[in-house]
């Protein structure tokens, strides 16, 4: 079931994706060669519950970290520690907060130092996959036309769309109905509404879309080992321009 969310609780989760996008404001600063992704995660913490806020993935299914940080060819689930961030590498950063009971989760990927052409492209690609995709996150559309316009944008640049992991509904659950795909044919699955409310996530490869995961249980990695990027939005629909809750932070 699709929630639809009274005007009192957007708002409650407007606030959550505030703190968000002020957690990425020190994550980007951070960003540099030869930092550990374990101290960023520790700054987000810090500054989630000095907000009186809760990391929404701190337990969440037993995830040890605040945030996760997926370096290179991890996807996403990656577990902040003692990995040092290198010249050219691009890092995935995802956050969840939680705050008087209600969601908000935002994604961005990073480039540490100078990077490749080719990754600077992946990233592009993936944002705009993203724009385009929220663009379609409004009240009469259904739910595939978001995932259909992420997948043709990403593989009209050569790149392809993980598709073992989905977007979801957010709210008073981290993840709620419905699931969105970021792949699949036009004007299917439900139709959006006022109220409803989205996070919406292309995890894109510069290479094969297929995946594995670590034994860790945790850290999607790609199958060819080539970079992937994540970008991701939580959004309300409206009757015509999605409300969107956090701001890319770059
Ligand atoms: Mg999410
Ligand atoms: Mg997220």
């Amino acid at each position: 079931m699709i929630h639809i969310r009274s005007k009192r609780e957007i708002e409650l989760i407007r606030n959550s994706c505030k703190i968000v996008v002020e957690a990425f404001e020190i994550v980007r600063d951070m960003i540099r060669p030869g930092v550990e992704t374990g101290v960023i995660d520790k700054e987000v913490e810090k500054y989630i519950t000095s907000k009186g806020a809760r990391p929404a993935f701190k337990g969440y299914n037993g995830f040890p970290a605040s945030s996760c940080i997926s370096v290179e060819d991890e996807v996403v689930h990656g577990i902040p520690g003692k990995r040092i961030l290198r010249e050219g590498e691009i890092v995935s950063v995802d956050i969840g907060v939680e705050c008087e009971g209600f969601f908000g989760d935002s994604a961005n990927t990073y480039a540490v130092g100078e990077i490749s052409p080719e990754k600077k492209r992946l990233m592009k690609v993936t944002l705009n996959a993203l724009n385009e995709g929220v663009k379609q996150a409004k009240a009469g559309k259904r739910l595939s036309d978001i995932s259909n316009t992420i997948q043709n944008i990403v593989e009209g640049a050569g790149f392809s769309v993980v598709r073992d992991l989905v977007g979801h509904g957010i709210g008073r659950k981290l993840h709620e109905d419905p699931q969105i795909p970021n792949y699949g044919a036009p004007n299917s699955g439900p139709r959006l509404r006022p109220g409803m409310v989205l996070a919406i996530e292309p995890m894109v490869n510069l290479g094969t879309h297929k995946v594995n995961t670590r034994s860790d249980n945790w850290t999607v990695i790609t199958k060819d080992g080539l970079p992937s990027a994540h970008f991701e939005h939580t959004a309300v629909i409206t009757q015509d321009w999605p409300d969107i809750l956090t701001t890319i932070v770059n």
